[in-house]
């Protein structure tokens, strides 16, 4: 992106109540159009979600943001995404820690996402075909858990991978409705929820896809 275009990006994340200098820093290093297909790309850095393959879409440059923000993400985190999607979300995650597993349900669209981040260069990332509302038991416990498709309730399975003083971020409610961003801590005591707002998120589904690949 040039650099007009990237200082209005900035500008407008800051705008909507972006501060973290890192996170700001992550949202300018990766070009939001590589994780487009080439008709929407023009519209990469406005403040909107966009159509991507198998009916889903890539969020909203402030609410992926906004998410990131809450995550408070240090160097050494290891992140778990769930709804990989375009990829863009991990991508900015990639940038902020040192491992992040980013898991999908559409097989077309975790084989594409992968191949973009190889493409810039983000070996930390590992994209994987499954069901994430059943998390990654096998790599688990994560420092933060972000979901980026809603459900109606936390999935239990994902809270028991989370670590004690670990960080979950989720769009919880009705599909198909308005949701509520909350992020929820866990420590030694149980867990602490905080609403974030509200945000409109496709729904967490179960099983894997059946695409025609
Ligand atoms: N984070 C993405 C946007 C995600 S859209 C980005 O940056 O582009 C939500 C995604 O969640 C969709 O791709 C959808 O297929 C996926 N999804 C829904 N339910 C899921 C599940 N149970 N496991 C894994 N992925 C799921």
């Amino acid at each position: 992106m040039n650099t007009e275009t990237q200082m209005q990006f900035i500008l407008g994340l800051r705008s909507k109540g972006i501060t973290d200098a890192r996170v700001l820093k992550a949202m300018e290093s990766i070009p939001r159009e590589a994780f487009l297909e080439g008709t929407f790309q023009p519209r990469a850095y406005a403040d909107t979600p966009l159509p991507i393959d198998c009916g889903q879409t890539i969020s909203q440059p402030s609410v992926v943001a906004q998410m990131t923000q809450a995550l408070d993400i240090t160097p050494r985190c290891k992140v778990l995404e769930i709804g990989t999607g375009s990829g863009y979300q991990a991508a900015i995650l990639a940038k902020l820690t040192r491992r992040v597993y980013t898991v999908e349900r559409h097989r077309p669209l975790a084989r594409i996402a992968a191949k973009r981040l190889a493409a810039l260069d983000l070996g930390n990332v590992t994209v994987i075909t499954g069901d994430g509302s059943l998390g990654l038991p096998e790599q688990s416990p994560f420092d933060r858990i972000l979901l980026t498709a809603a459900s109606e309730d936390p999935p239990a399975l994902l809270l028991k991978q989370l670590r004690v003083g670990g960080i979950m971020v989720l769009p919880v409610g009705q599909s198909d409705m308005v949701q509520t961003l909350i992020k929820i801590v866990k420590s030694d005591n149980g867990l602490e929820y905080t609403e974030l707002g509200e945000v409109r998120f496709v729904p967490l589904l179960e099983g894997v896809a059946e695409d025609i690949a």
